[in-house]
């Protein structure tokens, strides 16, 4: 069985969006200081790294992260590359080979190609246009996963959140796809169990079919 793990490590020092504090881990007993145990405290937005978005990130009052259905972070997958596209609308949507009845869709973008997730923030990211969300939902996808902080392009990335996360969709965010060839897998993305969050940290793996 090969497991890639597709999440983002977590340090000080990553990517993280804009106005999003940096990752920080000050430590409340260090055995090099005399204390009985090392412990360490843990300071990030829910939405560092490798996570997901609970409903109400971007719909007050709607559920959040705790509730996510678990069946629909553990199943089949599928991998699929859009090339150069600088977006991901309808029109490249339909020019892939998506295969029919996919419910987890996984994007491996230009973000990937130019290891974006480990250079300073850009704003032109590859995202997904409110069509292409449309096109998504109308197919009956039930899991989306891209390569860069967030699943909308800059400007849309409101439009985009709001059809998809009031749809129900989960949205897997920031995965390191530099590994991953296109094709089939089985993903298991596991987020923390935070009562209420708009979203959480989440180890994801995908599996390939033997
Ligand atoms: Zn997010």
């Amino acid at each position: 069985m090969k497991i890639h793990d597709i999440s983002l490590p977590i340090h000080p020092a990553m990517l993280v969006w804009p106005g999003d504090c940096q990752p920080r881990f000050p430590r409340t007993g260090d055995l090099a200081a005399g204390d009985e145990a090392t412990v360490t405290a843990i300071t990030f937005s829910a939405h560092t790294g490798t996570h997901v978005d609970a409903p109400n990130h971007f719909i007050a009052g709607a559920p959040g992260v705790d509730s996510l259905d678990l069946s629909v972070l553990i199943g089949p997958a599928v991998v699929v590359d859009t090339g150069d596209a600088g977006a991901i609308s309808a029109r490249v949507l339909a020019a892939l080979d998506i295969p029919h009845g996919s419910t987890r869709v996984i994007f491996r973008t230009a973000n990937t190609r130019t290891d974006a997730l480990r250079k300073a923030f850009r704003e032109d990211y590859v995202g997904l246009t409110p069509d292409g969300a449309q096109w998504l939902l109308d197919r009956g996808v039930r899991l989306i996963g891209v390569d860069y902080l967030s699943v909308g392009s800059t400007r849309e990335n409101v439009a985009t959140h709001n059809l998809l996360l009031g749809a129900g969709v989960i949205l897997l965010e920031t995965l390191d796809l530099a590994a991953l060839r296109p094709g089939p897998y089985q993903l298991i993305a596991l987020p923390l169990k935070l009562v209420g969050l708009d979203g959480a940290p989440t180890r994801a793996l995908l599996i390939e079919p033997d």
